[in-house]
């Protein structure tokens, strides 16, 4: 049987939050056997949207994570539950069994992606089921069907080529994949020293001094320059140059976004 993951894009969630009521609609106050029970009224998130705010003003973006349970292969939660009630169905999605579990709540601080809710009135531990049934009938999970940017896709597992691993370092091997996790950026502004004026045009390059990149772009009209997509944790040379001033040179680490403010350019001699 053919396994199935989803594929979650961030930059094209908006953080509307649809998929959250979609998953409650479909879940609160229904069962559906053997995969689950209700969710109750309040106080599960089955899928959350974490909203992330980055950088600082002027430069800030938002970016927002939809995070349900990733489905994983080697789960943490299927290890620590004594009584076996957490299994993987054939077509990879993982599932609490409420026939048999105690809500001992061992798998709640077991995952690592703080996906799992103790249902205190059915007695049982809850999570997302990858809307089992639903997917039995051939149809989409909720909160799949209801994005209305496709941010979140789900079929054959063929996201591994492409998709990255929301905290790969948690080696839980999920079965969700992501697209466009938000990676450490560095920008400014280039200012004249002498005339107080942005400096457009100015060449800004980083220099990756584990690996050997580089990336070069330029200030803008507003002498702005915003390069995204930098390896976490790397230490970069940050080389600012125009003509008719001399270099500014920087050590930067990107451990988050890099923010230098303004960079001021001395005129050359
Ligand atoms: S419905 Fe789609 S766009 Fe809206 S928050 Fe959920 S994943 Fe993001
Ligand atoms: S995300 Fe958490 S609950 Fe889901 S399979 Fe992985 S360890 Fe288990
Ligand atoms: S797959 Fe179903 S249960 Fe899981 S978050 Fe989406 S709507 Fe909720």
């Amino acid at each position: 049987m053919s396994k199935n993951s989803f594929l979650i894009d961030v930059e094209k969630c908006t953080g509307c939050k649809l998929c959250i009521i979609a998953c409650k609609d479909e879940h609160v106050g229904n069962s559906y056997a053997p995969w689950t029970q209700p969710q109750p009224d309040t106080g599960h998130f089955w899928i959350d949207v974490q909203a992330l705010e980055r950088g600082r003003i002027p430069r800030v973006k938002m970016s927002y994570l939809p995070l349900l349970c990733q489905h994983c292969e080697n789960a943490p939660c299927i290890k620590v539950c004594s009584e076996g009630s957490i299994k993987t169905r054939d077509d990879g999605l993982v599932w609490i069994d409420p026939a048999t579990c105690t809500s001992c709540g061992l798998c709640q601080d077991a995952c690592p992606y703080g996906v799992i809710y103790l249902n205190g009135d059915l007695g049982v531990a809850q999570k997302c089921t990858g809307c089992a049934h639903r997917v039995d009938e051939g149809e989409l999970p909720r909160c799949v069907d209801v994005c209305p940017h496709e941010a979140i896709v789900f079929g054959d597992d063929d996201g591994g080529e492409t998709g990255e691993i929301f905290h790969p370092q948690y080696q839980t091997e999920p079965r969700v994949y992501w697209q466009g996790l938000p990676m450490p950026w560095i920008a400014g502004t280039v200012i004249d020293a002498d005339e107080n004026e942005v400096i457009s045009g100015a060449s800004i390059t980083s220099m990756d001094l584990f690996e050997p990149e580089s990336v070069t772009t330029n200030s803008d009209a507003f002498g702005d320059f915003w390069i995204r997509g930098m390896e976490k944790e790397r230490k970069y040379q940050l080389e600012i140059s125009k003509e008719g001033y001399e270099d500014f040179l920087a050590i930067v680490t990107t451990d988050g976004d890099q923010d230098m403010g303004t960079v001021v350019l001395k005129r050359a001699s």
